[in-house]
């Protein structure tokens, strides 16, 4: 799925890239570190890290929707160094201590078998970063990545935010910043989780949508009912149960989509939207031929694969 080569009609801010490479890294201090899940009991392990990046190039480099990186010691096993991971920065861009010298993310513990036996297989960098105690530093790159943040004249624009897991992270800060400059858009936040106990930053984000009327906040749970009484959702399903409130939202001109989360998503979210929407509505989003549009329709998702997107799909997917 490749996004469309045209020339750029919405600006997208400015942005430092890789002011900070894996060749020279960084020293950056944990300062924070918390679980990030609703509850303790949840499925998978998730925290959320702040790290202090002051007196290096990256303080007030990194803007909201950017992603850093984290090299972690030791070697792998072909005996190199461990290669840079990337994280989403769940801060806002005047960083979490609104000076942009702290910087945060949203870690999942990568718990595995070994591929060659039953063995148990723990991701190296993510277990590596959730295991960190403040005071520890670790060596850090970036900031990296320019599609996936706000336009310039980002109050012109709605926007439809659509993550699974810890794709959430980038949503953080993007609302932090939204919220910063007055929300003038109309925002709503589809986030899925496999149960409630596993949704990230639900309380700050419950409190947000009950202070802000134009702060939609919609939670999607694959794996048990929902409490408003359907039953078990993927995230894009929300596209469907909420259409009311949805629709006129991806309907209007100046709609934007972001989508973050599990490689796996897109073609949920875009079969919503090629079943939800007019063909003159779709084209906004998506570029599909009319035949395209009734193969989809039709249960074939092939022409998915390779769906070309309008600039006002923004895609961060791992
Ligand atoms: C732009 C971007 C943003 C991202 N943002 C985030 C974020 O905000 N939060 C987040 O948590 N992650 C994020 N990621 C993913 C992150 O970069 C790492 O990929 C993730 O944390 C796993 O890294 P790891 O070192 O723990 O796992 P690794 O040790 O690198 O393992 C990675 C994969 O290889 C498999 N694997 C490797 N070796 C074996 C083996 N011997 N046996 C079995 N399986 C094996 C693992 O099961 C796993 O699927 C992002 C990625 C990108 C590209």
């Amino acid at each position: 799925m490749s996004a469309a080569s045209e020339k750029h009609s919405i600006p997208l801010v400015d942005v430092s890239i890789n002011v900070v490479t894996p060749k020279a890294p960084v020293k950056a201090r944990v300062v924070a570190t918390r679980l990030a899940t609703a509850s303790k009991k949840a499925a998978g392990f998730v925290r959320h890290v702040e790290f202090d990046v002051s007196g290096t190039p990256l303080a007030g480099k990194a803007t909201a929707g950017q992603s850093f990186g984290i090299i972690p010691p030791g070697h792998d096993a072909a005996g190199k160094p461990h290669k840079v991971r990337l994280y989403s920065l769940a801060s806002p861009t005047r960083g979490e201590d609104g000076a942009g010298n702290v910087v945060s993310t949203t870690v999942k513990r990568l718990i595995d078998e070994h591929t060659e036996n039953h063995h148990l297989y723990l991701g190296v960098c993510s277990n590596y970063v959730c295991n960190l105690n403040v005071g520890d530093e670790v060596m850090m790159t970036g900031p990296s990545g320019k599609r996936f943040v706000l336009p310039k004249d980002a109050s012109a624009y709605n926007y439809v935010f659509i993550s699974t897991g810890t794709g959430i992270a980038p949503f953080r800060g993007l609302t932090l910043d939204l919220i910063a400059q007055g929300l003038k858009s109309k925002v709503a936040l589809l986030s899925g989780s496999p149960y409630a106990s596993d949704l990230l930053y639900d309380e700050m984000f419950t409190k947000i949508a009950g202070e802000h009327s134009s702060f939609r906040y919609l939670t999607a749970l694959s794996r048990e009912r929902q409490a408003d009484g359907n039953g078990k959702l993927y995230v894009d399903a929300r596209l469907e149960t909420n259409k009311d409130e949805l629709l006129p939202l991806l309907q209007a001109d100046n709609t934007l989509i972001y989508l973050c989360g599990l490689a796996g998503m897109e073609e949920g979210v875009y079969t919503r939207l090629v079943n939800l929407l007019s063909p003159s509505q779709l084209e906004k989003y998506l570029k599909l031929t009319s035949e395209q549009v009734e193969m989809i329709r039709g249960g074939n998702k092939e022409p998915l694969k390779r769906v070309e997107r309008s600039e006002r799909v923004m895609v961060e997917v791992y």
